[in-house]
């Protein structure tokens, strides 16, 4: 490693403002990096919290609750796209995107493609009804 010329000042420019973080009167009111953005953050008061606001935390939520909605809504599909392998013989013509649209109301065949596109379904590979 080459030496920087400022290199003492740089360390004790560093080791100072280290010394004012950790003797500063409000340093309890620094927050740890906040879930949703990874920045640190000051606390408006003690209490202990993972988010820098309510704001982000609600945001955080809503994104975790459509993530838990969607991965029910494919695993339902999954599970009617095993039910079509041994569907009655009266809906043997079938398409498999409309077995699972007519057994699984909210979900639709343009959600299903997308599933399929991004490989989180796979086509039923056979397609005659016992
Ligand atoms: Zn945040």
């Amino acid at each position: 490693m080459v030496p920087v010329p400022n290199a003492s000042a740089a360390r004790d420019a560093a080791a100072n403002c280290l010394l004012q973080l950790l003797f500063h009167p409000r340093r309890l009111y620094l927050g740890a990096p906040c879930r949703n953005f990874g920045k640190w953050y000051v606390k408006k008061s003690l209490r202990p919290s993972i988010y820098c606001s309510r704001a982000c935390s609600d945001k955080r939520k809503l994104a975790d609750k459509r993530k838990l909605a969607h991965a029910d809504k494919i695993k339902r599909a999954k599970s009617a796209i095993r039910n079509y392998r041994t569907r009655p013989a009266k809906w043997a013509a079938m398409d498999w995107k409309e077995w699972v649209c007519q057994s699984e109301k909210d979900i639709t065949a343009n959600f299903l493609t997308l599933a399929v596109n991004r490989g989180e379904l796979k086509v039923p590979s056979h397609r005659q009804a016992p």
